[in-house]
């Protein structure tokens, strides 16, 4: 196994732009697990199937070809061959897909993957399930964590930024459900490890977060 990093948290804890700074930082290969979970979401949506008809998401999953890549930094995300970074973050993906991740078949799917990829190389994967389920025995592991208010007003702005026109209530209420469906689904639940390193982002920068979790690799690293 390559050294491995587990970040999880819920969405709108700045995991994504930390990770990435992270990963430029220390050399560790980026996996952003949600990317996979969106692919897909994305391919099933594109075919009209519903998270209800599991058999046809089987015979998706059966043909799917999910590739992360990264140039120069620049994190992309392949769906068979088309590159859908951007797509893979729109409004309706974000509806639909914690229904999408909850089944069993997608999750016996993207798990190996994963796994796979952190056996290859040393990397900071984030997620959910990252250090529970993925790699229980990863070498760090972090749960960000950020109150709800602060999580739905990040994404806002954000949103803004790309030119998404949602208003903060929209945001927040999907926020909850999505929250909501994940923690409470079956299948790989939404919850901190019992030894995951809690960091709460609510009041702090990009920049202090960032220092934080490379301060606990450099710890762990020389443990090692
Ligand atoms: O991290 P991001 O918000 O992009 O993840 C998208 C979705 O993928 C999450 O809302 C969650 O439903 C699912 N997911 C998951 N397990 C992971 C990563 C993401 O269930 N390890």
């Amino acid at each position: 196994m390559g050294f491995v990093v587990a970040i999880d948290g819920p969405a709108g804890t700045g995991k994504g732009t930390v990770t990435k700074i992270i990963a430029e930082k220390t050399g560790l290969i980026n996996i952003d697990t949600g990317a996979m979970y969106r692919c897909v979401t994305l391919e099933c949506l594109n075919q009209g199937v519903s998270a209800y008809e599991e058999e046809k998401i089987e015979k998706i999953l059966e043909n799917i070809d999910i590739k992360l890549t990264h140039d120069e930094n620049m994190q992309k995300v392949y769906l068979n061959g088309i590159d859908v970074s951007e797509e893979i973050r729109k409004t309706k993906i974000d509806e639909n897909v914690a229904k999408f991740s909850a089944l069993k078949c997608v999750r016996d799917k993207l798990t190996p993957m994963q796994v796979k990829m952190g056996e290859m190389q040393d990397v900071i994967m984030e997620g959910r399930d990252i250090g529970t389920i993925v790699f229980p025995n990863a070498d760090v592991k972090i749960f960000l964590d950020c109150s709800l208010e602060e999580r739905a007003s990040r994404r806002y702005k954000q949103n803004i930024k790309k030119g998404i026109n949602e208003s903060y209530d929209d945001v927040l209420k999907s926020m909850i459900e999505r929250h909501k469906l994940e923690t409470e689904r079956k299948i790989a639940p939404f919850i901190k490890a019992t030894d995951a390193i809690l960091i709460d982002t609510s009041k702090m920068s990009i920049e202090d977060v960032v220092t934080k979790i490379l301060e606990i690799i450099h710890e762990r690293k020389k443990q090692l």
